[in-house]
């Protein structure tokens, strides 16, 4: 069932939302425009209505600005659906001063469009409430200005605004496939095919962007397992690729129902993974690594016992690689000194 959550918006609007920022900006700057009609409607320089048309200039330079700054879809849907908000009051302030309002009908009409193109990039719920505060605007508005043609406006707007929704509902789940796609894609690009793990470009999702530290999550730090297979390429060699491949699923299980779903598990390449527990104490990455170790040398298959050897090393900041060096070098010292053993690189004399 697909969920329409916040990641979903936030995905839609950062794709849509350059189409929402120049409607808004587009329909207040059309706004200056009408002083030109107003003009003709008066039949000489409305000077009335320039300062009420011209208003919009304010909003306009004040969303420029301010764009840059909008990351949360929730900020940007409020601010976005303010202008053409602002638009329409600047449209009644300008219309109070009318001799004829005959023309607040196309107005009213147009401004449907204005909301429709704001509201692209925006959650659907949101919309219907920000498009139909526009029907108070005039509503509230009637009762100063008195507009000829209300009931005529309200009739044609309604199947409009109806219109708009149901536009917005139809680009919105067809945003939905767009969405579930590239999710997908997401996915499989950081997952590795055989085991299902991840891959190692998993590594962009926990190392912090323009740098190369591991995000820290909670108090305690991370703990790095480097883990390889000991000697897989004599199972290989015996029993067969597809063999080796078994085996490799089953080491993948035995990981998997040690760690937290919060952790990282990714395959390194080859029969080595890597697993980062994401804030853990040494002692609890030590129990974990052993529970692996011990897990793998009396797990039942039909191929052969296997075993494993896990270098640990802790993670308090600083460059990744540096990190997982350590982790391998603990590991090859694990193989030097036996295989199926856990080492922490801190353990071993020559790395301090
Ligand atoms: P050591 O205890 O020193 O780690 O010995 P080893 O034989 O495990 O060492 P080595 O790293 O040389 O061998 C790794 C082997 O893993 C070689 C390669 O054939 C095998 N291998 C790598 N990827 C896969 C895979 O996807 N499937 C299978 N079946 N084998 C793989
Ligand atoms: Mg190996
Ligand atoms: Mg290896």
């Amino acid at each position: 069932m697909f969920k329409y959550d916040d990641s979903f918006y936030q995905s839609k609007f950062d794709y849509y939302r350059k189409v929402s920022f120049y409607s808004a900006l587009l329909t207040v700057l059309m706004q200056t425009t009408y002083f030109f009609t107003d003009c003709q409607i008066f039949g000489r320089f409305a000077a009335e209505t320039f300062i009420p048309r011209f208003s919009v200039l304010l909003p306009a330079v004040i969303l420029v600005i301010v764009d840059r700054w909008i990351k949360d879809y929730r900020v940007g849907a409020f601010l976005y659906y303010l202008f053409p908000h602002f638009a329409m009051w600047a449209t009644i302030w300008a219309i109070w001063y009318l001799p004829n309002r005959d023309f607040a009908r196309e107005g009213f009409v147009i401004m449907h469009f204005a909301f429709l193109a704001v509201g692209l990039a925006m959650p659907l719920k949101y919309h219907l409430l920000a498009h139909g505060i526009l029907f108070i605007n005039i509503m509230l508005s009637n009762l100063w200005i008195h507009y000829e043609t209300y009931d005529l406006m309200m009739t044609l707007a309604t199947p409009l605004y109806i219109g708009c929704v149901l536009v917005l509902f139809v680009l919105q789940r067809s945003y939905k496939d767009h969405y579930s796609t590239l999710q997908q894609i997401e996915k499989e690009s950081v997952t590795d095919q055989l085991t299902g793990v991840y891959n190692r470009n998993v590594l962009h999702d926990i190392i912090s962007e323009g740098s190369r530290t591991i995000n820290m999550t909670g108090s305690e730090g991370v703990v790095i397992l480097m883990m390889d297979i000991d000697k897989f390429k004599d199972v290989n060699d015996t029993y067969g690729h597809e063999a080796g491949d078994t085996i490799l699923k089953l080491f993948v299980s035995k990981i998997t129902d040690a760690i937290k779903d919060t952790d990282y598990l990714v395959r390194w390449g080859g029969e080595e993974f890597v697993v980062f527990l994401m804030n853990s104490s040494i002692k609890d990455g030590m129990a974990v690594a052993e529970k692996i170790r011990y897990d793998v040398e009396h797990a039942e298959n039909d191929v052969c016992p296997v075993t494993v050897s896990i270098g640990v090393h802790e993670y308090h900041g600083g460059d990744y690689h540096n990190a997982i060096r350590k982790a391998d070098i603990a590991l090859y010292y694990a193989k030097e000194n036996g295989r199926n053993m856990v080492v922490l690189d801190t353990d071993i004399p020559s790395v301090k």
